[in-house]
């Protein structure tokens, strides 16, 4: 990879050698926090191929160099470092080593913004977007631009453009590492098309990525519904998959895939997934819900002998707690009861009745 920079000017050559790798990260509007150093070597989530899941970009700031891990990416032959920072901003390598030595250099992006502003307060909302337009191609690592041009779009009542527009907002945040920025954009876009399973899919991703498994299972379950709704049902079982790897303990999940394996006709890995539901339950103690799985289980696949097995384990354990008046479970009310659990209930209240 330093082949290339045989290739570049002697001016860009010298440039190169005097680049720091993180502090180039930095101009460039990554957060510190997302920049992951490890002696010489510097990791990030590649720009270019937009990289969400992990860190494949890795500079090396003793050679000056950088490539991208990832095979498919067109940066994976990489180069010296000021190439990514020319590719990054839109630049030729020339502009580029101007740019970097000019320092800052942002008087023209901010007057272009305040123009586009007084602009827009005057509803000329056409030629707000020119002067927009102009800025971030000045300034192509102010990702706040790209949000203004976003809402001037839907302000405008371009919906297409104003989405793509923050989708790629989205993106640009996400791999600098600002991920509340990325959230507060996927929940704006959320609430203008909450249908969208490509959206609910990278706010799973994001959850995941902030260590909160349980907001991304929600959005998981709803790409779930999503294609079942759509008979897409290989797409869902795939999901379930991956909302079991992120929560293998929530029952009340298992619950979900459970009934979703019956839907699709995966006999065998759906009586496992109760099985594993059941005992998840159990081991937090939720005996009523245990039951309910059960039973259900049981009413579709009434040949498996180990749910017969797993009832009766059960109902033995609802009827030693019961036993006990301090945590007994009041007799369900409810109509809608069927006749097993009325069957179950009158069991219990003359348990209670024998107790008392
Ligand atoms: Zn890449």
């Amino acid at each position: 990879m330093s082949d290339d920079r045989d290739q570049l000017s002697p001016d860009a050559q010298r440039l190169n050698e005097t680049i720091d790798g993180q502090q180039m990260l930095i101009r460039m509007g990554y957060n510190p926090d997302s920049i992951f150093v490890d002696g010489d070597l510097i990791r990030i989530f590649c720009p270019i191929h937009k990289d969400q899941v992990r860190r494949s970009l890795v500079l090396n700031n003793r050679e000056k160099t950088f490539r991208c891990q990832y095979t498919q990416c067109p940066v994976h032959e990489g180069g010296p470092l000021i190439v990514l920072y020319a590719k990054c901003m839109n630049l030729d390598v020339a502009d580029a080593v101007e740019r970097l030595q000019s320092g800052e250099q942002k008087s023209g992006e901010a007057s272009l913004l305040d123009r586009a502003q007084a602009l827009i307060e005057e509803l000329k909302y056409e030629e707000a977007l020119g002067y927009l337009l102009k800025a971030r191609k000045e300034c192509p690592e102010n990702t706040i631009t790209r949000c203004k041009i976003a809402s001037l779009y839907l302000e405008m009542g371009k919906q297409k453009d104003g989405y793509r527009e923050y989708m790629a907002a989205a993106e640009d945040f996400s791999v600098k590492g600002e991920l509340d920025h990325t959230l507060s954009i996927y929940n704006m876009l959320a609430m203008m098309t909450p249908e969208s399973a490509r959206l609910r899919r990278q706010m799973a991703y994001l959850f995941a990525r902030l260590g909160r498994p349980m907001d991304a299972a929600e959005h998981l379950k709803w790409i779930i519904d999503f294609h079942m709704r759509e008979k897409q049902t290989d797409a869902a079982v795939a999901i379930c998959g991956e909302l079991i790897e992120m929560l293998p303990e929530d029952p009340a999940l298992r619950v979900i895939v459970m009934k979703l394996y019956a839907e699709t006709g995966r006999h065998d890995p759906a009586v496992r997934e109760g099985v594993i539901a059941c005992e998840a339950f159990l081991k937090t103690g939720a005996l009523a819900e245990a039951q309910d799985a059960i039973e259900w289980c049981i009413e579709h696949y009434p040949h498996a002998e180990e749910l017969m097995e797993l009832r009766y384990r059960i109902n033995m354990m609802q009827a030693d707690q019961s036993a006990q008046p301090r945590e007994a479970t009041p007799p369900k009310a409810g109509s809608d009861s069927d006749a097993n659990e009325d069957d179950f209930n009158d069991f219990i209240s003359s348990l209670e009745d024998s107790i008392d």
